[in-house]
């Protein structure tokens, strides 16, 4: 108040100054990690906001007014997922909502999956694999401040080859060719062709099918698809028009295939081997392992009474169990790794189990941290937006009770989320 006053009497420039400073929220931080790439810590620290993104950060308690008191907890940026599905949880009535459900109904099932992610403290997600027009929606009415929910980078409709993972099985022909999504191609002019569309309706990003699926109900592998010319002529066309493109991949030719094409990114990357570690680091290449999925069809398979087919519950107890291994292999080769977690397959809102999976499969702590906030952020291309919590920075902020250094399951219980500077969650 005092500097309220101190301002007015300046000048009128010096009173918008004022309308501006008037907005201002000071978060006092118990312990705050703002820069996981270097992972210190400060205590008594206090973050300005202002208009959605951090001012600035001062040592000890400042700032009167709007303040958010925060020192009995741990703060550090809003967390990322790189790889979930908002509008829809994997189950047993999968295949009827493919016959059944128009997109305005995938949108509107994506609308309480959409607030559970951002309670999580994940205020971003990239969404991999969706149909077009009901994630659009989706994105954007959540950017719109319409409905409650993480930052979208929706890369739409998967990509994928004519009979590949992500068409469609288990139905008549008939029935295939009229549900059929429409981001099928085949042949190189033909992928071109796809992408260009695909970012002509609305995609982020472009996310491609390189090998077969666990949950696809087809009995076809979990190897290569696409042609190694089919998936050179999809990355040059993303990139040319400015989009990365990621691939889900489990089988080592598919997966290889794709780096060699000079594919950003692999999702899961079970059977990855010692030329997929070499090309991954050539290409400066992340992994989002997304072992959360792994464990959980593994669990699903392992079931009795398992809702899965045998088809598929054979090649989720193919893949679930080697995915930790992948990753550890990974993650001790230098390859970089992003936090994913496919959930869809986990129910979402529980994005934070993949952190102690990452730790089990060989990160420490901080580097678990590092894949869900800076890493992340430099894969998906918006490190200078989020993933820190700098000046400048998008004001994407959690807390927790306990130090995640110290236990990472504490990510488990986020007690605080703001995202973009409004608070969606107090302690
Ligand atoms: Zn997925």
């Amino acid at each position: 108040m005092k500097l309220r006053k101190t301002l007015t009497t300046v000048s009128f420039i010096a009173v918008f100054s004022t309308a501006a400073l008037a907005k201002v929220t000071y978060i006092h931080a118990g312990q705050l990690m703002a820069d996981p790439a270097s992972g210190q810590v400060k205590n008594g620290q206090t973050i300005f906001v202002e208009d959605g993104r951090v001012l600035e950060i001062r040592d000890g308690y400042v700032g009167e007014g709007d303040v958010v008191d925060l020192s009995g907890q741990f703060v550090l940026p809003g967390l990322i997922d790189a790889h979930v599905h908002l509008l829809h949880e994997n189950g047993p009535g999968d295949k009827l909502a493919r016959v059944t459900k128009t997109p305005a109904d995938w949108a509107i099932e994506g609308v309480p999956f959409a607030r559970a992610t951002l309670m999580a403290g994940f205020t971003t997600v990239a969404n991999v694999g969706d149909e077009n027009t009901s994630i659009y929606a989706l994105r954007d009415g959540i950017k719109a401040g319409k409905i409650v929910g993480p930052r979208v980078i929706a890369a739409g409709n998967v990509i994928s080859p004519h009979g590949g993972e992500g068409d469609v099985f288990g139905y008549r022909a008939d029935v295939t060719h009229a549900i059929a999504r429409p981001n099928l191609c085949s042949g190189a002019d033909d992928c071109r062709r796809v992408v260009r569309q695909h970012i002509q309706f609305g995609a982020d990003m472009v996310k491609i099918v390189a090998t077969g699926a666990v949950l696809s109900d087809a009995d076809a592998g979990i190897d290569q698809q696409f042609t190694g010319d089919e998936l050179k002529a999809i990355v040059e066309t993303a990139h040319a028009l400015g989009r990365i493109v990621t691939a889900h991949a489990h089988g080592t030719a598919g997966i290889n295939a794709f780096l060699e094409a000079g594919g950003d990114s692999i999702e899961h990357g079970t059977y990855l081997d010692d030329s997929s570690i070499t090309l991954f680091r050539e290409n400066g290449a992340y992994l989002v392992p997304t072992l959360l999925a792994g464990a959980t069809v593994t669990e699903w398979a392992n079931k009795p009474d398992t809702w899965l087919s045998p088809v598929t519950a054979k090649k989720a107890l193919d893949v679930g169990p080697k995915m930790v291994g992948a990753t550890r292999r990974a993650h001790e080769s230098g390859v970089k790794i992003a936090f994913g977690t496919d959930s869809s397959v986990s129910p979402h809102g529980q994005n934070a189990r993949e952190f102690a999976l990452l730790v089990e499969a060989g990160l420490t702590p901080l580097e678990a941290i590092q894949a869900a906030t800076v890493n992340a952020a430099e894969h998906l291309r918006i490190s200078d937006e989020a993933g820190r919590i700098t000046p400048g920075m998008s004001a994407d902020i959690v807390a927790v009770k306990e130090n995640p250094l110290k236990d990472i399951t504490s990510l488990e219980r986020v007690v605080f989320v703001m995202k973009a500077g409004t608070v969606y969650r107090e302690p």
